[in-house]
């Protein structure tokens, strides 16, 4: 099937991306769509949903055929949603469980079952576990679609069994000198360099993201060059040479680990100062200093 959107949701860039995922017949069994509130990632996910369950043979979701209406109106029985950005606590353990059972049933009359589970940077750990079992499994003819904040709000065990697509609107800051001077800091002899690291994270929860989401890049980028891969995906080069260069790769993969686990906790909205102090710990320990 060929997508058809309802508007510039996303951006061309991935519009291109989910078309081709969803070309020829391939439906992929569980898709993150990733971007901050306001990008559209939950209308793509609306219309991804509306094209699962659409009965043309043409481009889909074609919008008059009877799976397209009943899923416009909300009441196509093949679709599923829980709304974690309206409610934060829509994914007990419970549910997800009730979910892993319905998953195994066959569709009612669409030719895939879809769960659309939106905002999931509020789902607990025990929840996504859960989830996994059945992501590990997928059953045939389902549809999981994740809408987040972050990619990174997900275990990794999770993210790794969904094709993340990163919305346009989420993207980094194109400004990368603080993430730089802070990855620097690492090296540093004194404690003072990572406090004022600390003292530095923007209080701004946004920027605060986007600056751990570049260090998880510079982290990564070093762990790639020090495990003697070329490439950047940042393109900082000297301070990926700087860290690829003085910290050994369990350092670098500690350094990554304590930065999605920053991530993870500001997604559950951790106490923006406090959690800047304790990264900066975890890294200087991270680092071995
Ligand atoms: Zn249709």
């Amino acid at each position: 099937m060929s997508l058809r959107f309802d508007g510039p949701e996303g951006g061309a860039r991935v519009q291109a991306a989910l078309s081709l995922a969803f070309s020829g017949g391939r439906v992929p069994h569980a898709v993150l769509l990733e971007g901050e509130p306001g990008s559209g990632t939950e209308k793509l996910a609306a219309v991804l949903a509306r094209a699962c369950v659409c009965l043309s043979e043409g481009d889909r979701p074609c919008g008059v055929c009877a799976g397209c209406r009943k899923a416009l109106a909300g009441s196509h029985p093949d679709i599923f949603t829980l709304d974690g950005d309206k409610d934060p606590r829509a994914f007990p353990v419970d549910e997800i469980r009730r979910i892993r059972s319905d998953a195994f049933v066959r569709p009612n009359e669409a030719p895939r079952k879809v769960f659309v589970l939106l905002g999931v940077q509020n789902m607990p750990e025990i929840s996504q576990n859960a989830l996994l079992k059945i992501l590990e499994e997928p059953p045939r003819n389902v549809l999981f679609l994740l809408t987040a904040t972050s990619a990174a709000a997900l275990l990794p065990t999770v993210r790794s069994r969904v094709q993340v697509f990163s919305v346009a609107g989420g993207g980094l800051p194109t400004d990368w000198a603080l993430a730089e001077s802070l990855a620097r800091a690492v090296f540093a002899s004194g404690e003072a360099e990572l406090q004022f690291g600390a003292a530095a994270l923007p209080a701004d929860r946004e920027a605060f993201r986007s600056t751990l989401r570049q260090l998880s890049l510079l982290f990564r980028d070093a762990l790639v060059r020090r495990s003697g891969g070329g490439g950047c995906l940042t393109g900082r080069e000297s301070t990926v040479a700087a860290l690829s260069g003085g910290l050994t790769r369990l350092s670098l993969i500690r350094m990554a680990e304590e930065t999605e686990k920053a991530l993870r906790a500001l997604e559950r909205n951790a106490n923006a100062a406090l959690l800047a102090t304790a990264f900066c710990a975890g890294l200087r320990g991270a680092a071995g200093r």
